[in-house]
Order: C-alpha cells, then sequence, then structure tokens
C-alpha cells in the first residue's frame, strides 16, 4: 500500500455511468453467486416503482452517458418499464443524446415485440448471457435456453435493428475439455456479435453445481488447460478481426463497452436498485441488499444505503493500478503522475522488474502493461501493487 498521501485529482469532468440493477430470474443457476432471486410480477412491478422513485430522488442534473441495466435478468422486465426507467434518467440527469443504453438479456425470454419495444424504449446495445455452445454444458449450469435459441435469440435482435450486441461465454466448465471451449468460440465467432466478454467458471463456496459436479463425478480441467484455453480463444478472435482491450473484452472496432470502460479507467457511476454499487467524488457505497427492504426503504424516504466508504488517496491509486492493468493498453504512468503525484515505475520498480525480465510485462516509459502471456498472472502481478514501497 503506499502510504504518501498526495493531492487527488476527481474526475468529474467525466460524464456518470448509470447502473440500474435487477435482480430477478425465471431461475436461479447452479453457479450463480449475484444479488438476484426468483421473479415475482407484483414485485417487480413494485420495484420498477422504487427504482423510479431512487433515481428521481438522486438526480442532480449532471451529465450521464451510459446506462447499464445489469441483473438478474433485465430482459424480464417489460419494454414499458425500461421506457419509464429511462425517460426518469433523462429528467433526474443530462443523460447525452449518444448515450449508451445496454440492456442484459437471457435468450429465452426474447420474442421479436419484446426486442423491438427495448429498442423503441431507447436501448441500444444488448449483451446476452450465452455462456456456451454447448447444450450439454449449458444444461450443467442448469440454464434455461439452448445454443439454438441463444442464436435465433441474436438474430432476432439483429432484425430488430440492435447493432452493438455483446455475447457472453464462460470457460473452464466442468467436464470441457480445450476443444469443446474452442466449439463455443468458433460459434461466437461464427454468429459475429459487435463484442464478446469471457470469463472462467468461478465456483463459490456453496454453489450448488458443487454438489452436482460431485454427485455427476464432474471435474474441471487442469490449469494448463485453463490457460491453453483463454490463449487459444484470444488468438481465435484476434485472427477473427476483435480487438482486446480488457483481459476478459473484446470488441470490433469503436464498439468498446463504454459503460464498463468506467470501471477500469477511473469513471464515476451511480447505481440504483438493491445491492447496487456507486462511486463518486472519492465515496464508494452499496444500497441495502434486500429486494423487499429496498422497496420498503424508499417507500418512507428512508436510509438506502448499507455501506459507504470514503476511498484514501493510497486506495484510489491502488484500484487505479489494478484496474489499469486490466486493460490491454496498460496503465499510463504520465496520467497517474499527474493525478496522485507518484511515478507507478519508480515506486514499484523493485516488486515489478522481474515480471519485465520474463516478458509478461512490458514498459515504454510511458505505459504499463501485461503482454497476453501476463494476462494469466494479473492476480500474482497486481499483488505486487499491495506491498508496501517506501516513499517517503
Ligand atoms: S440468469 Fe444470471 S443472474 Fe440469474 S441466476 Fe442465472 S446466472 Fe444468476
Amino acid at each position: 500500500m503506499v502510504r504518501r498521501q498526495s493531492r487527488v485529482v476527481t474526475l468529474t469532468d467525466m460524464a456518470l455511468g448509470l447502473y440500474v440493477h435487477i435482480p430477478f430470474c425465471s431461475a436461479i443457476c447452479n453457479y450463480c453467486n449475484f444479488n438476484r432471486g426468483l421473479f415475482d410480477a407484483d414485485l417487480k412491478t413494485q420495484y420498477v416503482a422504487a427504482l423510479q422513485h431512487e433515481i428521481h430522488r438522486r438526480g442532480d442534473g449532471d451529465p450521464a452517458d451510459t446506462i447499464f441495466f445489469g441483473g438478474g435478468t433485465p430482459s424480464l422486465l417489460e419494454p414499458e418499464e425500461v421506457a419509464a426507467i429511462i425517460a426518469t434518467c433523462g429528467r433526474a440527469f443530462a443523460v447525452t443524446r449518444d448515450a449508451e443504453i445496454t440492456l442484459e438479456a437471457n435468450p429465452e425470454t426474447i420474442t421479436d415485440d419484446k426486442l423491438s419495444g427495448f429498442r423503441e424504449a431507447g436501448v441500444n446495445r444488448l449483451s446476452f448471457g450465452v455462456q456456451s455452445f454447448r447444450d450439454e454444458e449449458l444444461q450443467r449450469l442448469t440454464r434455461l435456453h439452448s445454443a439454438a435459441r441463444a442464436i435465433e435469440a441474436f438474430g432476432i435482435a439483429r432484425t430488430a435493428g440492435f447493432d452493438n450486441i455483446s455475447l457472453d461465454l464462460m470457460m473452464w466448465l466442468p467436464q470441457q475439455t480445450i476443444p469443446q471451449w474452442l466449439e463455443s468460440v468458433d460459434a461466437l465467432i461464427g454468429v459475429g456479435p459487435d463484442h464478446a466478454s469471457l470469463y472462467i467458471l468461478e465456483l463459490y463456496p456453496n454453489a450448488p453445481l458443487r454438489e452436482a459436479m460431485a454427485r455427476g463425478k464432474w471435474s474441471l480441467a487442469p490449469d494448463d488447460d485453463a490457460a491453453d484455453m483463454y490463449l487459444e480463444a484470444m488468438a481465435r478472435l484476434d485472427a477473427a478481426g476483435y480487438e482486446q482491450y480488457e483481459i476478459s473484452n473484446v470488441a470490433r472496432p469503436g464498439r468498446q463497452s463504454r459503460h464498463n470502460l468506467k470501471y477500469w479507467t477511473d469513471g464515476e457511476w451511480l447505481g440504483f436498485g438493491c445491492g447496487a454499487h456507486s462511486t463518486r467524488r472519492g465515496v464508494r457505497w452499496k444500497n441495502l441488499s434486500s429486494t423487499t427492504e429496498y422497496i420498503a426503504a424508499v417507500a418512507c424516504g428512508g436510509q438506502l444505503v448499507a455501506e459507504r466508504r470514503v476511498l484514501s488517496a493510497a486506495e484510489a491509486l491502488e484500484e487505479t493500478l489494478f484496474m489499469g492493468l486490466r486493460l490491454a493498453r496498460g496503465i499510463d504512468v504520465n496520467t497517474v503522475k499527474a493525478r496522485f503525484g507518484v511515478d507507478v515505475w519508480d515506486i514499484y520498480r523493485r516488486q515489478l522488474e522481474q515480471f519485465r525480465d520474463a516478458g509478461v510485462l512490458i514498459y515504454d516509459g510511458r505505459l504499463l502493461r501485461l503482454s497476453r502471456a501476463g494476462m494469466l498472472l494479473a492476480n500474482e502481478i497486481m499483488a505486487k501493487f499491495l506491498v508496501s514501497p517506501v516513499v517517503d
């Protein structure tokens, strides 16, 4: 941890991102650790009203250039509900005309009418949780859609006019071999989204999937295979014209996620809804996690914030470095110096040189970035930013 208390420049000139959490799902997947619950139509109606109250209450007219509906399963909302929430954002903030408005969608929830409705509501980017293009893997994950349904949903979205679509895949699934993983990667390339996110399945301690794995005697491929899965997938995406801009994310030119870049580049965002996180003016906070408690608190004008923390200069720097190293572009050492008054290479040189010598970390005098192979060691390298350098 850096001990020097240096001047911190807040990035208030950057437009805000607005995150809207929708905590409802048709079924709960056996690996999911998000803040979500089973769909209930009455609860959803109350929740949408509460969201609009919260947005209205916290609106200060500041510029915002992204709105992101995440979940849960935001595509379970009706288009009129999405339109009402976007309109509320527009009244509470100065939402730019070209704002990126993303909605996460599950393939099984999609119909022509619904997608056309979302488009008319102002949504201009979809993010489909596909996870795999192999049915047996989807079944092991207890997902409700099939590979064919995912491809069909993508086609419906294109027909509805969406020209900015992201697909999520998960790798290192139980029983998945390298060729099977690459089948999904090739299928994704064949479908041709504008953006893709590739995540490694992370199993939290009590995940029901763990029990299913024990019952079914399903195992995970060795760590070395996971590394090969990642490297070969990225090589195929490179060859297909995608540009990797973050450890887990690739995009066609100009189709990077503007909203997610706020998380990775020191931006500011406000989160609305249960369990939503916000970061603004050096303060980070999280709303009440429970959907019913959140609705009740909004109704009586009560306290919505469950946790609040003022980030110290050292924490803000640490986070800037962690997030910056996730980007393919890396950390701009001059920008960090202007903001925090410290030279990253000078203060961490002793800890980082071994990685530069091994070719997994690249420093050109201005940008400090991970090589592709270095991305596999990201956690190990980032941990060096937690080591206390002597700077005073
Ligand atoms: S659809 Fe997504 S949020 Fe809902 S339970 Fe499955 S993984 Fe979790």
